[in-house]
């Protein structure tokens, strides 16, 4: 390397062809340095460098064939078509075209040798390719086939995959000149012990596959040279996680001393024992909050497994050390839910307790506002409003984020920034009741330390669960009525997803409707997303007074509710949710003493997959096993989904196809830390970039 700086971190537009045009375009899509060319992955390659004979052309392949043409005909249906057949002496295709020009259909005379390039399908009599790429071949004048697999891109409008392999060409071109520009962050033996290729050779892999390269194992990413690039993007992410647990460690916190009164008080008024997990959850975040570092702790515990007492005992033990408290829940419903009862809890015990959502009246929030700047100790229940510019915390001590899995990284630092000020950080405790596989807990939450529920309360029944089909709606109708004599409560789910929640609304309106027609000599309530808090908040209390009977409902009320007396749960379309999303909601029910049951309605046919999944939700209520399952059965959309547990978005690594990766990984971020400091920075700023500030944290 000279000492001008290295041709591949200049502008893109040293690369010849890129005027002031393209650079925009460029821009959008991320592109800004030759540098970035190269990380700019094609997501497919197209295989050209060989001939498929046409008899070994099975539907969905990508083909690349040549062939004589044996028939050319116009077909006249509901759609005017051009059909050719084709042949090499092994089997024969036919293309098919819709639109075409007169000249075009001439040249297709018998005879004639055709190479195409296309996707193969079905079609009503063989198969048949639709609109393929072809040029004819003239005797004598056989065209060489292409030496390389060709790389296709991500593109955006305006921008063609041609100007995009021009320019990963020419930016793979200075790189070769000039392998040691592009700086190798991980250590020599990691990539020996791993067998991973050095960054410069992979990216030259990935751009342009040699001639012998496995199409096959491209596509599904499995080249050692894509496994090397993210491996290195997971290690990135892994890596400013732990840089941020490392700054946040550093933070001083108020030490809390050791529980007294108001601990044992309330344990002597609970109803019941606290099982030893919960004790031992307690115990890990006593001890946490009697240092004088801040506490940043994840509790994940099944659903029911009993963490609301766990927070309640964590918060007294910041209260009676004269701090303010803030719990916070992802929903209206569950932070109404949470309030009511931290309130019969802790108000016996003298302690301000008081709520904040977006929707209370305007008076209502100013007076809570203050009590916020100004009361010391006190509770405060609410949802994201919260942590609102307006809201100033006067003595906060202690931060309980419930249902976590609805937050990333992200509003996490946001929260953090809100709660600190000049001299202390306020501990953290964060819930989640989504058991996620134990290898992405530590990729995900690598920022937090992490305390497992793993017992739920005695005397618990399983809930028995039936997978039926919605054929049958008139036996589970029957069902209902059987349960509500015995004086017992009934949920029934009506889910949709990738519609709108006004979607949600309207479907779960019309099932009410008909239910209250069919079962005119029950109660039977209604609950969605559309209503307003106060209106959810009184169907909920008449449901919990068992006053309501059967209560239809959208998936609002997936996390948290709790009526004990509810022990029958029917969920709609089944087939349609994620896992752990069912497990969920089969937590409403199973959570008095008496037997309970769940079942998934589903639309027949199922797919192989939903037949599986359904089975394991009926195999299984153990949700740590549910989330392994999830995660070998991805089904249909999101399921253990990135949002869904605040798992980063990555470019090219997949944490779920790529979950082998992470124990590597995450030995392999401990030894760069401690090894080689400097490449940690730097590996976070290519992959992770300025999307997570640490600087105000
Ligand atoms: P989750 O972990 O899903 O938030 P909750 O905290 O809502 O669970 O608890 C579920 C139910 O179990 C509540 O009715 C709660 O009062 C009850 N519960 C919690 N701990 C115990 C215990 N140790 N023994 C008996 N019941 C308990
Ligand atoms: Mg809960």
């Amino acid at each position: 390397m000279n000492n001008n700086i290295s041709a591949i971190l200049q502008p893109v537009s040293i690369l010849s062809g890129v005027g002031p045009a393209l650079e925009n375009k460029l821009a959008k899509i991320g592109i800004r340095t030759v540098q970035d060319v190269l990380f700019h992955l094609p997501y497919r390659y197209v295989d050209k460098t060989r001939l498929t004979p046409i008899g070994a052309l099975k539907a969905g392949m990508q083909a690349h064939i040549q062939g004589e043409i044996e028939l050319t005909q116009i077909k006249y249906g509901k759609r005017r078509s051009l059909l050719c057949q084709i042949t090499d002496g092994t089997g024969a295709v036919l293309l098919r075209f819709f639109y075409f020009s007169k000249s075009q259909q001439q040249a297709m005379q018998e005879g004639k040798v055709l190479r195409c390039f296309g996707q193969v399908r079905r079609g009503p009599g063989s198969l048949e390719i639709v609109h393929p790429e072809y040029r004819h071949i003239s005797e004598g004048d056989e065209p060489l086939l292409d030496e390389q697999l060709t790389p296709v891109y991500p593109i955006t409008e305006g921008l063609q995959q041609n100007r995009l392999r021009n320019l990963s060409e020419q930016a793979l071109i200075k790189l070769r000149a000039d392998k040691s520009s592009l700086n190798e962050l991980l250590p020599d033996n990691i990539l020996n012990e791993l067998n991973l290729p050095r960054l410069a050779d992979a990216l030259d892999y990935v751009h342009r596959p040699p001639p012998d390269a496995n199409l096959n194992s491209l596509l599904e990413k499995a080249h050692p040279a894509q496994i090397r690039l993210a491996f290195e993007e997971l290690l990135a992410h892994q890596l400013s996680l732990l840089e941020l647990r490392k700054k946040l460690r550093t933070e001083q916190s108020f030490p809390f001393p050791a529980s007294k009164e108001l601990v044992s008080d309330f344990l002597a008024a609970l109803p019941f024992q606290l099982t030893k997990a919960q004790q031992n959850a307690y115990s890990a975040i006593e001890k946490d909050m009697q240092q004088s570092l801040s506490m940043l702790r994840l509790v994940q515990g099944d659903v029911g497994s009993g963490k609301t007492v766990v927070a309640a005992l964590s918060a007294l033990k910041a209260l009676e050390s004269g701090f303010q408290v803030a719990i916070m829940s992802p929903t209206e419903l569950l932070a109404e839910q949470h309030y009511a009862n931290f309130k019969s809890w802790f108000e016996p015990l003298r302690i301000t307790t008081c709520f904040l959502s977006g929707k209370l009246k305007k008076s209502e929030k100013e007076k809570t506002l203050e009590n916020l700047a100004t009361q010391t100790p006190l509770l405060v229940v609410g949802t994201h409003a919260l942590f609102q510019e307006s809201v100033k915390f006067g003595k906060l001590g202690l931060i309980i984020i419930d249902e976590q899995h609805r937050f990333g990284v992200h509003q996490r630092l946001a929260l953090l920034e809100k709660g600190q000020n000049q001299t202390y950080l306020p501990h953290q405790l964060i819930m989640t009741a989504t058991p996620i596989p134990r290898t992405l807990t530590m990729t995900a939450y690598a920022d937090l330390d992490h305390t497992v529920i793993d017992e739920l309360p005695p005397n618990r029944q399983a809930v028995t669960t039936s997978v039926i089909s919605n054929q049958r709606r008139e036996e589970i109708i029957e069902r209902i009525e059987d349960t509500c004599q015995d004086k017992r409560q009934v949920y029934w789910v009506c889910t949709l997803i990738e519609e709108s929640e006004n979607l949600q609304c309207e479907t779960a309106i019309a099932t009410y409707e008909t239910l209250s027609e069919k079962l005119n000599n029950l109660s039977v309530g209604l609950i969605h997303g559309r209503m307003k808090s106060d209106e959810k908040e009184r169907i909920m209390r008449k449901f919990k007074e068992a006053k309501i009977d059967l209560l239809v409902a959208t998936t609002v009320i997936e996390v948290g509710v709790d009526v004990p007396n509810a022990n029958l749960m029917i969920i709609e379309n089944a087939e349609r949710l994620g896992l752990s999303q069912l497990h969920q909601l089969r937590g409403r029910v199973g959570r008095g003493d008496q037997k309970s049951n769940c079942i998934l309605m589903y639309q027949a046919p199922l797919s192989d997959m939903a037949k599986q999944r359904l089975e394991a939700m009926r195999y299984s209520s153990d949700g740590f096993y549910i989330a392994e399952k999830d995660l070998e059965l991805r089904g249909p959309g999101e399921i253990l989904g990135t949002r869904q547990a605040g798992l980063p978005t990555l470019q090219i690594a997949d944490l779920i196809r790529d979950v082998k990766l992470l124990p590597d990984i995450q030995r392999c971020a401990k030894m760069l830390e401690r090894k080689f400091p400097q490449n940690v920075k730097l590996l976070i700023r290519r992959w992770v970039g300025n999307n997570v500030d640490y600087g105000n944290v």
